[in-house]
């Protein structure tokens, strides 16, 4: 299989149309076959709930080439899960978890040429999505449903290495409590574009959401969990109903406890503790850690001691252990990588 031709150490985080997509339609209660195509085109009526009332839900997870040349996604069963979650939250049909990572794969195998070499830095995102295709005027759900998977090639995250972040406490909130926080729903980001733009213009990376019931404990961003390290070097990670189960988190926790013998605290964070951290870090598929130099509360400053020139020791170890699995350097637990080819 011959590469495209594309400068792999350059690429953005942006979207580019590459040779084959999934396309499965669910119709009168059934999920059809679903197929790979060409067209990446998606024709509706005008009256879809989607585009009327935001009945949509995604996944987001990335293909890589390892160390040896083959090419493997990372816990995409637990991607699949997730969205049976969202899909049975918003009244959509479920796409089975494992039908869902079979066409994952399908997918990835019709886009091979796609897949940045190993050590480009590049990865190749996976973005499966479901939408109600049909019409609705009154308020109810769709009766036809469409799944799709497209695939992209991406740059690092962050060009030119690691840089930690300023990032500041939003004025808005994020997700209510027993609302759909939970839930990789688009409804989620449609809300939070005005929050993170006000944000971007004000000089400040990301938004930190507070719970909305008490504005007393810290939640997460916009697209990412936080993982905060302690002067002792126990990790310690936010639990709360109405944040987003991510997998890189969940992932770095188990590399915490088994790979480096850290000891690991998944519990409700006062946003008082925040001065006691010695590392910040936001995580997430996209950049896997994300650094967090400073944090400002309505103009007061947090400076994180691991400072803004680098990522901190700890989250270093964390970073380079879980990239290492992901890449094929480090043996990864049973179940974690499904080769695709
Ligand atoms: C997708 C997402 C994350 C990160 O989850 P991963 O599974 O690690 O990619 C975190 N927060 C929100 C709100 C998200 O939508």
């Amino acid at each position: 299989m011959e590469k495209k031709d594309l400068d792999w150490g350059n690429l953005s985080f942006g979207y580019m149309k590459t040779d084959k997509r999934f396309v499965a339609n669910y119709k009168q209660g059934a999920w059809d076959e679903g197929v790979l195509t060409d067209d990446d085109r998606v024709i509706i009526t005008e009256c879809a709930g989607v585009l009327q009332y935001a009945q949509t839900c995604f996944e987001g997870l990335k293909a890589y080439t390892t160390e040896d040349g083959s090419i493997v996604t990372f816990r995409p069963d637990l991607n699949g899960q997730r969205m049976e979650n969202s899909c049975r939250r918003l009244e959509m049909p479920v796409f089975p978890c494992d039908r869902f990572v079979d066409a994952v794969v399908k997918t990835v195998r019709a886009n091979l040429a796609w897949v940045p070499p190993y050590g480009s830095g590049a990865t190749l995102y996976i973005r499966p999505y479901m939408f109600g295709s049909s019409a609705v005027i009154g308020v109810k759900p769709a009766e036809e449903y469409q799944f799709r998977i497209l695939v992209t090639p991406v740059g690092p995250y962050f060009k030119g290495g690691v840089k930690p972040i300023v990032i500041r406490v939003s004025d808005f909130d994020r997700a209510a409590p027993r609302g759909t926080g939970h839930i990789k729903a688009g409804l989620n980001y449609a809300m939070s574009l005005h929050p993170i733009m006000d944000a971007h213009r004000q000089g400040f990376a990301e938004n930190m959401y507070l719970d909305p019931a008490t504005r007393s404990k810290i939640e997460e961003t916009g697209g990412a969990n936080f993982i905060f390290i302690t002067r002792d070097g126990t990790l310690v990670t936010p639990k709360s109903s109405s944040i987003l189960p991510s997998i890189t988190r969940r992932s770095l926790v188990y590399v915490a406890e088994h790979y480096l013998n850290m000891k690991v605290e998944e519990r409700e964070v006062p946003f008082t503790e925040l001065p006691e951290f010695v590392e910040v870090g936001l995580c997430g598929t996209a950049a896997v850690i994300s650094p967090v130099g400073k944090i400002v509360d309505n103009g007061k400053e947090i400076c994180v001691p691991s400072g803004m020139a680098d990522m901190g020791p700890v989250l270093r170890k964390l970073y380079d252990t879980l990239t290492g699995i992901q890449m094929g350097r480090i043996e990864a637990p049973e179940g974690w990588i499904t080769k695709i080819a």
